[in-house]
């Protein structure tokens, strides 16, 4: 940061960040639209569509634990006056602003209106379909729809591509879709480092309609590591040398839906695969050359599974040829009410764990994995924003 008597501000290639008080700070993207604004003790994050989810630590905890972390998506009516008040932020360190910090405010930031920013909403829906979910560490990932849902789309827990039926583009469609996330993103692209394919298994294409699309991703974005969701059923279609072949073109890292390596519960929530397809799956996916982030799922089949679904799941893990740059999502199992895996547990009479056994299973998880030389982190699909 960059400070003058009053105001802190730091220039970066992808952001502003300015901070007129101690408590607040705003930061844009480099077309000058609102990223995140914090005041009060609470943190405001506009999505790309312009929604905004204001988070803050709660008022009281259970004893030894921290507050919960609460979140809230704001009316459009809010996120107008969170707007204004944003820009009226950038307009008062205006007079204190010189050099760089005065030709963005200028150029870039001041020119938006709280209309303007609430209409990127449209925007945003003309080039993507809803961006459902990502891993954690690609919130800040260009995302590219070379497909739309998912092509199995059955598993019992899972509703994020309800909402669509699968759909492949055509190379002139994607083509299009490219230009249109270039155009949307604009200088924004400044602080964004990869690039995800989308949606939920893009990579299931065969290689003959998949790799023109690679190609035509690589060369949007030639410099930017590309990564993708997969799950093992699909996955384990592809050689070894189909593989070799994607990560030649960009392909980086892949992340597995693996939920558990217990095939009894695998079962329960309809998801193809089972452990040992998992294990050859992954061994080929390393022998390709690429990194895998693994995704599981800790409280699914609630109590009666706990130890089943751990024993078995930390087994296949530590048993995986996992390195540098691989990767465990340990992800705290939300039941969606109306789902078939909610309407199942119940006719199996299965207990939900609550949230603080699931916290308690995670830490142990974690600390496991550790000590056997595996990169474990949390994954909690709430806290997703794009
Ligand atoms: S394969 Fe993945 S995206 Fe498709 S339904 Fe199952 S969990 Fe959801």
């Amino acid at each position: 940061m960059e400070t003058t008597a009053e105001l802190l501000a730091s220039v970066k290639p992808g952001f502003t960040t300015i901070s007129p008080g101690r408590d607040v700070v705003a930061s844009f993207d480099r077309e000058g639209r609102l990223f995140s604004y914090v005041a009060e003790g609470r943190t405001y994050r506009r999505t790309l569509a312009s929604e905004v989810e204001v988070r803050r630590r709660g008022d009281e905890a259970p004893p030894g634990r921290r507050p919960p972390r609460l979140r809230r998506r704001l009316s459009r009516a809010e996120a107008h006056r969170l707007f204004a008040r944003a820009l009226s932020t950038a307009a008062a360190v205006r007079p204190q602003a010189d050099g760089e910090l005065l030709r963005r405010l200028d150029e870039e930031i001041l020119p938006w209106t709280p209309e303007a920013l609430l209409d990127e909403a449209r925007r945003f829906a003309r080039v993507y379909k809803p961006i459902s979910i990502l891993p954690p560490d690609q919130y800040l990932s260009v995302v590219l729809q070379a497909t739309e849902g998912c092509t199995w789309n059955k598993c019992t827990f899972c509703t994020f591509y309800q909402d669509r039926p699968f759909h492949v583009k055509s190379e002139d469609e994607f083509q299009r879709h490219i230009e249109d996330v270039l155009a949307f993103f604009g200088r924004g692209l400044l602080m964004r480092k990869s690039v995800f394919l989308g949606d939920g298994n893009a990579l299931a294409l065969s290689q003959r309609r998949l790799l023109p699309l690679m190609e035509m991703t690589r060369a949007a974005f030639p410099d930017m590591p590309i990564y993708s969701f997969i799950d093992v059923y699909t996955g384990e279609r592809k050689s070894e040398a189909d593989w070799r072949a994607l990560a030649e073109l960009g392909l980086h890292r892949i992340y597995i839906g693996m939920e558990t390596g217990f095939d009894p519960l695998l079962a329960l929530l309809n998801k193809p695969g089972s452990r040992e397809e998992l294990a050859e799956f992954v061994a080929r996916l390393k022998a390709a050359g690429l990194q895998v982030g693994l995704i599981v799922m800790i409280g699914v089949g609630g109590v009666e599974y706990r130890g089943a679904h751990a024993q078995a799941t930390l087994a296949t893990l530590e048993r995986l040829p996992l390195g540098q740059g691989d990767l465990v999502y340990l992800s705290p199992f939300i039941e969606r009410p109306g789902s078939e895996y909610a309407r199942l547990r119940r006719a199996q009479g299965l207990t939900p764990m609550s949230e603080d056994e699931i916290e308690a299973e995670l830490s142990r998880w974690a600390r496991r994995l550790r000590a056997a030389g595996v990169k474990a982190a949390r994954y909690d699909i709430r806290e997703f924003l794009y």
